[in-house]
This record gives structure tokens, C-alpha cells and sequence, in this order.
């Protein structure tokens, strides 16, 4: 065996320790990191590998890394903890263009001895990483808010239409292997155009199935792109990211009670209209020492974490009021929506930053089970994740989808500091209902002033 191959075995082995750490957030830091080095370790190897004819790129190379280095290190150091999704969808579009770049420079190349293997690797390659980049980019203006959603008359059809169209055109390619000049470029734009006729109609409640699927789509690109280059690292690290994003997306899916097959045609849980869209009740106001003495003589309390509380970089207060309640005999818990903030394991990540124990964490269905127990379910910046009307209103967007059934539970309070709504932009009959009593105010700051008069009680 040979030093390099020895090397990229070093590497892979890196990169499938690192990706086993990242499965749990005592140990994400430690594999990310290690993942890292594994990735550093295969561009090395790779930019020193012999390779037959032209020798003189090594500038080239220095400066694409160098660039690519800087701006990676400017964006990742300057965005806000909330806007993490943002990057890591803008990134992964990056990871879909290097493979549309390999793809479109390796198709050109081809020549009558070019095996048919390669020749549909590579057009695979060229057409998902093609989807991965715009759908990425589109991912990127939804989650950012610059991008609403489009649903277009028979946009499944139209994505049903590309996927056949662009498959068929493959697969001439495939019998008739001659050159062909124009053939890569219209699988290319077709690739662009179903990357964005995918994305755009996806209603908001839907978008964490379509950004793993979008991430298992640059893995499977890169991986498709390491077979052409016969790079095992590329192909094996392709197949580590198409892989691990796959399993996300089909657990995703089963978290949304949705199919993969209409993820992938597109425009499901795209925007209706629902009955409860206008909804008008009456909305009371909890105050905040009848809050606290509510939460102070309860036994079971249940808090239900959201994308509110990353904004509000609440976490760490939520800690302390857990701690204050915990001191008296009350038992906290924390309500844990796989799709609860703007990625996977958000409210995860955010929980382990503030020390909050593993333990605590209880995941949808059991925590479900043991609502009726709960005396007090305090939502900190939830709202979706909460919304009744994804089990018992048929005509809403969200219907279907697994929400907390936090109204067993003996009261609800919630935190927000608006009636607005949340991410799919649908009214939530939760915050009308009798069991509900709204706290206006930023989370932070409504946590601290809970925590104060908790702490002046016995
Ligand atoms: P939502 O986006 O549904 O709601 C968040 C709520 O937080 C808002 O209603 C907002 O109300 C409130 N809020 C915002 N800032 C603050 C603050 N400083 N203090 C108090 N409240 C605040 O969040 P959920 O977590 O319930 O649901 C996540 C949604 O995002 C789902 O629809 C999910 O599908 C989607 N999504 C999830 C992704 C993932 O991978 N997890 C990826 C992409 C989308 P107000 O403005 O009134 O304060």
C-alpha cells in the first residue's frame, strides 16, 4: 500500500470519528474539531499527490485555499449564533458549485474511450450537485427572510418533468457517447432551474426536510465527483455527508409525517390557506407573580424551548430558573422538538451551552406521555412546534406534522413578545385557548424576572 492511500485511511478514519462525536453534544465540539483535521490532512495529501502531466498549479492552488480560507473565517466569525442555519445552507450551495465545477470540466474531457460508468458518474455528479446549489441558495433567502415562499400552478409537475427530462438526457448521453457540446450545458441549467422550482413552494413548517435533503444532496455530489477522480477520501467522505444527511432527512421526514417522494417533486407543505389563518379569540395576559408562584408550588414543570429562546439567547437564565425551581422540590423538564429553532438539534446545542443535563431533555413522544403530569408548561419562544392545529385542523398547512400536545398538561404560560407569528406564518389557536396565559416580553428578560421572584420565595 502506498503512503498516500495510508494517509487518506488516516483521514476517512478521522472523518468517521469525528461524525460519530457530532451524535452527541458532549462530544460534538471534540469531532468537530477532529473532523477537521481529518479534512485539512486529505488536502494535503492531495495537493501533494504525483500527479501525471501538468505539475504547475501549486500557486493556483495556495491561493484558492487562502481565499477560501479567509472568507470562510470572516463569515463563521461573524454571525450571530441565530444565523448558524443561514451559513451552514450557504455553505452547503458551495459544496454543490465545486461539484457542478468538477463535473462541467470533467464532461468536456470526455473522448471515445471514456467509459459509460464515468460518463453517468459524472453527469450524476453535474446534475444533484447543480439542485444542491440553488436549492441551497434559495434555502439560504428563506431562512434569512429575503425569499418568500412561490407556489407556482403544477410546480410538482414541472419538478417531476426536469427529474424526467434530465434523467432521460443522461441516459442518451449514455447510449449515444459521443461528445456532445451542448448536452452538459442543458443538464446544467436544468439542474439550476429544478433547484430552485424545488425549494421555492416549500411552506415554512416543511424546510428542515428539504435542508437535510439538500445536504444529503452535496455529500452524494462530492461522492459522485470522488468516483470520477478515483479519490477515495473525496468518495468516501461524499458517501459519510450523502449518508448521515440521508438518515436525517428520512428521520426528518418521519418527524414530519411527510413522504421522501414528495419532499423530492417538491411543493409540499407548501402555504394554504387555513381556517384558522384569521383567527381571532380572546388572549389572556398572565401576570408575573401569579406566574411565579404557579411555577414555584408546582410539582412538574415542563419547559418547551423554541426558536425564541436562540433569539433571546435565553438559555443560560432558563438554567438558572430550573436550578432556583429544582432547589424547591420542583422537577424541570425540557420539551424537545426535532424541528424546534432553524436546524437539527438546535435546542440541543443550546441546552448543552448552558450545562443543562442530558437527562432533562425529553424527546417528542415521551415527552407527549407525560404532559398530563405536568403542572406548568412554560414556552419560551415556541410556537409552531406547539400549534394545535397540525393535529386537529385538516385545511392548515401543518397539518399532519407531530407537534408537543402541551395542552394535557394543567396550564400553559407562554413567552413571546408579540401575538406574531412563527416560522410557517400561520396563527397558532394555542395562545387563545382557556388553559393559555400569554407573558409578553423578550424570553431573557421575562426568565430573569420570573427567576428574581421565585428566588424571594421559600
Ligand atoms: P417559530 O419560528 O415557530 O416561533 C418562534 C417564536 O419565538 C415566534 O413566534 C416569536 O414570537 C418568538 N420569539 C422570537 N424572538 C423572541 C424573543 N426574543 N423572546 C421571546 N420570544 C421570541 O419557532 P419554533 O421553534 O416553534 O418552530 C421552528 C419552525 O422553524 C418550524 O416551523 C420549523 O419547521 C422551522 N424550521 C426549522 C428548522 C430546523 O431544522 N429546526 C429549519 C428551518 C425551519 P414574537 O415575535 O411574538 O416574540
Amino acid at each position: 500500500m502506498e503512503n498516500i492511500d495510508l494517509l487518506y485511511i488516516v483521514s476517512t478514519v478521522l472523518l468517521i470519528i469525528g461524525l460519530r462525536k457530532l451524535s452527541s453534544p458532549a462530544t460534538a465540539r471534540k469531532g468537530n474539531i477532529l473532523a477537521a483535521y481529518g479534512m485539512a490532512l486529505a488536502i494535503v495529501v492531495t495537493i501533494l499527490s504525483p500527479i501525471e502531466g501538468d505539475h504547475g498549479n501549486y500557486l493556483l492552488i495556495i491561493a484558492a485555499i487562502v481565499l477560501g480560507s479567509v472568507i470562510g473565517l470572516i463569515f463563521s466569525k461573524k454571525v450571530e449564533m441565530t444565523a448558524m442555519p443561514e451559513l451552514v445552507s450557504l455553505f452547503n450551495g458551495f459544496g454543490g458549485a465545486c461539484a457542478v465545477c468538477i463535473s462541467i470540466i470533467e464532461v468536456y474531457k470526455f473522448n471515445a474511450s471514456t467509459s459509460i460508468g464515468i460518463a453517468a458518474t459524472t453527469y450524476l455528479a453535474l446534475f444533484v450537485g447543480g439542485i444542491a446549489f440553488t436549492g441551497s441558495l434559495v434555502a439560504y433567502g428563506k431562512l434569512t427572510g429575503k425569499v418568500k415562499d412561490w407556489r407556482g400552478a403544477f410546480a410538482s409537475y414541472f419538478n417531476l418533468i426536469w427529474l424526467i427530462v434530465c434523467v432521460g438526457l443522461i441516459v442518451y448521453q449514455i447510449i449515444f457517447p459521443a461528445q456532445n457540446e451542448w448536452l452538459p450545458l442543458v443538464v446544467l441549467a436544468i439542474s439550476l432551474v429544478y433547484g430552485l422550482t424545488f425549494v421555492l413552494p416549500i411552506g415554512g413548517a416543511d424546510m428542515p426536510v428539504v435542508i437535510s435533503l439538500l445536504n444529503a444532496f452535496t455529500g452524494i455530489a462530492a461522492a459522485l465527483a470522488g468516483m470520477v477522480y478515483d479519490n477515495m477520501v473525496m468518495l468516501l467522505g461524499g458517501i459519510l455527508v450523502g449518508s448521515s444527511g440521508t438518515i436525517l432527512t428520512v428521520l426528518m421526514c418521519e418527524a414530519m409525517n411527510r413522504s421522501l417522494f414528495s419532499v423530492i417533486i417538491g411543493g409540499f407543505g407548501s402555504t394554504a390557506t387555513s381556517a384558522v389563518a384569521d383567527e381571532e379569540g380572546v388572549v389572556k395576559e398572565a401576570s408575573l407573580v401569579d406566574t411565579a408562584i404557579m411555577m414555584r408550588y408546582a410539582q412538574n414543570v415542563m419547559v418547551i424551548p423554541g426558536y425564541g429562546m436562540a433569539v433571546a439567547q435565553a438559555q443560560k437564565i432558563c438554567k438558572d430558573l430550573d436550578k432556583s425551581l429544582s432547589e424547591r422540590g420542583v422537577n424541570v423538564h425540557y420539551a424537545i422538538h426535532p424541528v424546534a429553532g432553524r436546524m437539527p438539534g438546535h435546542m440541543n446545542v443550546l441546552l448543552a451551552e448552558a450545562d443543562v443535563p442530558y437527562n432533562k431533555l425529553i424527546d417528542l413522544d415521551d415527552a407527549n406521555e407525560m404532559f398530563k403530569d405536568s403542572d406548568v408548561s412554560l414556552v419560551v419562544g415556541a410556537n409552531d412546534v406547539v400549534n394545535p392545529a397540525a393535529m386537529d385542523d385538516p385545511s392548515s398547512p401543518i397539518y399532519g406534522m407531530p407537534v408537543l400536545e402541551i395542552l394535557h398538561s394543567k396550564n400553559v404560560i407562554v413567552l413571546k413578545r408579540s401575538m406574531n407569528k412563527g416560522y410557517s406564518g400561520i396563527e397558532n389557536p394555542l395562545f387563545f385557548h382557556d388553559k393559555t396565559k400569554m407573558l409578553f416580553g423578550d424570553a431573557k428578560s421575562s426568565l430573569e424576572l420570573l427567576n428574581t421572584e421565585i428566588k424571594g420565595m421559600d
